[in-house]
């Protein structure tokens, strides 16, 4: 069994982007068939944060909330739906019940919600207030992250990570997977702030935030989908591999692919598997990575 955490469908074609090929669902379906993907999440992303949300996209087609879930829902058979929310919606208050909206992605099947591209820190008071609904729901979050300040999209951090950790401290009920350039810079001490919004290079002599993170708190987790997570597992490749090995229970396998050209695929799994065969990577950590934690998580 082989669970994808983390994929999208729609038309993410906008400035630096017009060549790329957009991402059907029959194209979808069809890439899980050859990379050998039994069953994937699916994240409706671009519409829940206005951050999230460059221009060509909101008004394409497919690309509402609602018709992504449903959409998804019609592959039951294989396709795990997330919903998508903003901490600002309702009141953009510390009061706003998502109760009601939760109801409603639960009865379409939703496990969990992401990925959340909201601009503000991650412990900003209307996010924790949407956090423990969540943790109440059991459903878990998959959060897109950044440095601080304007001009990216995701929650803003600082290097080590502070305000996420206050979020774990402050919603200790509620399940976070780890996600983006802000979360996966951190597998080190990040030495400049800017390279919170990138792909930071080089090796790693000791761990910085995540892993310190992931050790402390049971309630995170982290995908290793996208640029962001392949760059920190492989920026040292030793250091990576101890890192697989020591947060087994805590990874899950996930791409990002977004676009249905060649370009858009995406070498984790592969490189997993290489592992495995390698004997560098024992069979019941590679397990847990590419299906156990994500069964277990999502109560399959
Ligand atoms: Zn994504």
């Amino acid at each position: 069994m082989i669970i994808d955490a983390h994929f999208h469908v729609g038309d993410f074609r906008g400035p630096g982007l017009e060549g790329r090929v957009p991402m059907t669902w029959e194209n979808q379906l069809r890439r899980l068939d050859e990379e050998g993907i039994d069953r994937a999440i699916f994240l409706p992303v671009y519409n829940a944060s206005p951050e999230g949300a460059p221009l060509p996209m909101i008004y394409r087609e497919g690309h509402g909330l609602r018709e992504q879930i449903l959409a998804a829902r019609s592959h039951a058979d294989r396709i795990i739906p997330f919903g998508n929310m903003d901490p600002r919606w309702g009141t953009n208050s510390p009061e706003t019940d998502f109760f009601p909206l939760l109801d409603w992605f639960q009865e379409m099947g939703c496990r969990g919600v992401g990925e959340v591209t909201a601009n503000i820190p991650f412990d900003d008071e209307r996010n924790v207030n949407m956090f423990r609904q969540l943790g109440e729901r059991g459903l878990l979050v998959t959060v897109e992250s950044c440095g601080f300040g304007p001009g990216h999209y995701g929650y803003q951090d600082e290097p080590g990570l502070p305000h996420l950790e206050r979020l774990l401290e402050l919603c200790p009920k509620t399940i976070v997977i780890g996600h983006g350039p802000g979360f996966w810079a951190n597998i080190a001490p990040v030495a400049a702030p800017e390279d919170m919004n990138r792909y930071p290079k080089g090796p790693v002599a000791e761990g910085g935030a995540v892993p310190r993170l992931l050790r402390q708190f049971p309630n995170l987790y982290a995908d290793l989908s996208a640029g962001s997570g392949w760059n920190a597992l492989t920026r040292d490749r030793a250091f990576g591999i101890r890192f697989l090995v020591e947060f087994q229970d805590k990874l899950l396998f996930g791409t990002d692919v977004c676009f249905a050209d060649a370009q858009g695929r995406m070498p984790q799994l592969g490189y997993l598997k290489a592992l495995l065969q390698e004997r560098q990577l024992p069979a019941a950590a590679y397990e847990k990575i590419v299906a156990g934690n994500a069964c277990r998580l999502l109560g399959l």
